[in-house]
């Protein structure tokens, strides 16, 4: 289920077009994804450009660690996950003068169903940014590497910005995942999602993602009350883990 945001003038438009209106809390709404394409002038501002990402069911914090470079003390560090998720390229579904086009099909819509690294996603729900700050020193931070300011990890003992560079792009950094070693190191809080979320997203999917939900233990996180319970164990043991991720060479001459 999307919902809209529609000006009081437009409702008979949204309307036309199939849209719901939900009166308990005063929105409209569609239900099936295969229709979303139909109401992208009322998801999201039109500011950024990009592909609208619909994030569908769940998403999840994924926790780490990593040194801080800055005091060398271990330090948690997260960045989000996603399981189900779509996209609509908006530019193809408006004309330039940002009119609906009469495009009659979408593509079906499938999940992969493994777990993906999102490093970055916007917009982020006002309640999950406060929960994040809070309990995971995630916020709004000075980087002098990039020169701006953005949302980001901070060392929970001296408060130093954890760059995104040595949390996703090096190898043998928290969230490269490029084994069941490295999965293994994962913790996954899922959140439930009551409504799809569009979002500007940026997603990577790696070879060996499979390995997220096979090694990383999964909790149900509730934001809102901070109750937390365990959804499942990983299903590869330690011993299985470690011998996925070493190999064994042969000589091949
Ligand atoms: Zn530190």
């Amino acid at each position: 289920m999307l919902l809209l945001d529609v000006p009081y003038g437009e409702k008979d438009t949204v309307k036309a077009l199939g849209a719901k209106w939900n009166s308990e809390i005063k929105r409209w709404y569609v239900k099936n994804r295969s229709d979303y394409y139909k109401f992208l002038k009322w998801i999201l501002n039109k500011t950024n450009n990009g592909e609208i990402e619909f994030l569908c069911d769940y998403i999840y914090i994924v926790e780490s660690k990593q040194i801080c470079y800055k005091c060398r003390q271990e330090t948690p560090v997260i960045c989000f996950g996603v399981e189900r998720s779509f996209c609509l390229d908006y530019e193809s579904y408006y004309d330039e003068d940002n009119n609906l086009l009469n495009q009659s099909e979408t593509e079906s819509v499938e999940f992969d169903n493994e777990i993906h690294i999102m490093p970055a996603f916007s917009p982020i729900p006002e309640s999950l940014l406060k929960y994040l700050e809070q309990h995971f020193h995630y916020h709004m931070g000075y980087s002098n590497f990039r020169g701006c300011s953005y949302l980001a990890n901070h060392c929970h003992r001296c408060g130093k910005l954890q760059g995104n560079h040595f949390l996703f792009d090096e190898p043998e950094s928290p969230f490269y995942i490029d084994s069941a070693k490295a999965a293994a190191q994962l913790k996954l809080y899922q959140i439930f999602l009551p409504y799809d979320l569009p979002v500007y997203a940026e997603i990577t999917f790696g070879s060996e993602d499979m390995y997220i939900k096979k090694c990383a233990p999964i909790y149900r996180l509730d934001i809102h009350t901070n109750k937390v319970e365990l959804e499942s164990e990983p299903v590869l043991s330690l011993d299985e883990i470690l011998n996925l991720s070493s190999g064994t060479y042969f000589s091949i001459k």
